[in-house]
């Protein structure tokens, strides 16, 4: 309400933003009730599938949702189900609503692994020649990402790994391969990924995932966990009370009716891949278990592999803001003695993120993060380089490993945000 100096109240029109307006500055972006973002919500997603039913089926979007693991758990644990009973209801849940394809992102995370493993090797071996080739930092957090383009820009840019996120590789299977598949233009689909941040939404809406050619977003629109009990709430159901429905296989980590995770950290388990597969493919060391070292708080670990008296491999987790800070201060005293570190912006990493379902009243914060994380871990393990469809669409998608096409399709880049006398500007 405006009160000018005649006194006669005059009411303002109500502020709209979008995700092009944001700047990333995650203060907003991650305090739900305050922004409006009008291209990234369940009602967005609500209004396509109610515009689907006006128009012919030629007409018509194909809707695909591609759910994160991290939400999977999320909705087990709010509805005492397993993730994968949760994964079977959802997908029932999703195609009565009118969604065509409900797939898996811990499949298209097998694609961030093995390239996450090719790219430390890559840097490990350049980094007597190439003084920022290593540490190499994880890429998966787009929080993570925006605090490094505003606040450490050009500095710290050169070590983030170009890997693509688990999102975004699926939206480049999706709107790729998959629209092909289908013989379908990439516009003709609508993609919705649900994940457990806000932090997603900007991830989804960087134009280096906008298809040009195409006029349309690898991503379409991003809603989180909450955003789905949303969802089930405003249709007045329980997921304990929808019907299963069989897993969409194509695009699904998946054993038989089971879906599968991939080992180590909630957070994708990067280190423990990439750890794992440099000791054997450098050192020729098998590793079975990992050890880990907490620092100074249980969001800061070490892994080391020695070999007589030597440090052959030196990898951390950190998480939480606090803790990157001290990283990169590190960093750039030339102190850091990691070789990989995974960063996640929120403490405790993704199963803990902003966009994930709140404890019930007679629940803490850290006992519904226990079950969350035990019924993240009550999937089944898989390996993504035994992963017969993944070594399938690397030949017959990608032009096999380390190709062209498998670099601009599986990789990203990154911009530093300069700050100049009138704001921020971006260095695309
Ligand atoms: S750590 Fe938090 S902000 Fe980063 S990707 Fe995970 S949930 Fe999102």
């Amino acid at each position: 309400m405006l009160v000018p100096q005649d006194g006669q109240r005059e009411k303002l029109e109500k502020a709209k933003i979008t995700l092009n307006d944001c700047l990333a500055c995650s203060g907003c972006i991650t305090s739900a009730e305050s922004v409006l973002i009008t291209q990234q919500s369940h009602e967005e997603l609500n209004r396509v599938l109610r515009q689907n039913k006006q128009v012919s089926s030629s007409e018509q979007k194909v809707v695909v949702v591609s759910v994160s693991p991290q939400s999977r758990a999320s909705l087990a644990a709010h509805y005492a189900l397993s993730s994968s009973e949760v994964a079977r209801r959802l997908t029932g849940f999703l195609k009565n609503l009118g969604v065509h394809h409900v797939f898996d992102t811990s499949f298209s995370r097998s694609f961030s692994l093995l390239e996450s493993q090719r790219e430390f090797l890559e840097r490990f071996r350049r980094r007597e020649v190439d003084k920022k080739a290593l540490p190499m930092l994880a890429s998966a957090c787009p929080g993570w990402i925006c605090y490094a383009e505003k606040t450490h820009g050009d500095f710290i840019l050169p070590y983030i790994s170009t890997t693509r996120s688990p999102q975004q590789m699926m939206g480049s299977l999706v709107k790729g391969y998959f629209a092909s598949q289908k013989g379908v233009s990439p516009q003709q689909i609508y993609h919705v990924t649900v994940m457990p941040c806000y932090d997603k939404k900007l991830e989804a809406s960087r134009p280096d995932f906008y298809l040009s050619d195409y006029e349309t977003r690898e991503v379409d629109c991003v809603i989180t966990s909450g955003e789905v009990l949303k969802m089930l709430e405003e249709e007045k159901v329980s997921l304990r009370d929808v019907e299963v429905a069989p897993l969409d296989t194509i695009f699904s980590n998946i054993c038989g009716e089971e879906l599968l995770r991939h080992a180590g950290s909630g957070s994708g388990g990067y280190l423990h891949h990439i750890y794992k597969h440099a000791a054997q493919q450098l050192f020729g060391i098998e590793i079975d278990e990992l050890t880990y070292k907490t620092m100074k708080n249980k969001d800061f670990q070490e892994v080391t592999l020695e070999k007589d008296g030597q440090v052959l491999l030196r990898f951390a987790a950190v998480y939480g803001f606090r803790n990157i800070q001290n990283l990169v201060q590190k960093l750039k005293r030339g102190k850091s003695p990691y070789h990989f570190v995974e960063v996640m912006a929120c403490p405790s990493g993704c199963l803990n993120g902003g966009g994930q379902l709140k404890p019930s009243s007679d629940q803490t914060n850290k006992e519904l993060l226990q079950q969350v994380e035990e019924l993240y871990h009550g999937e089944c393990a898989s390996v993504p380089e035994q992963d017969s469809r993944v070594a399938e669409l690397y030949q017959s998608w990608f032009e096999s490993v380390g190709q062209e096409k498998a670099r601009q399709l599986l990789h990203t880049q990154y911009h530093a945000i300069e700050k100049n006398t009138s704001g921020l500007s971006i260095k695309w």
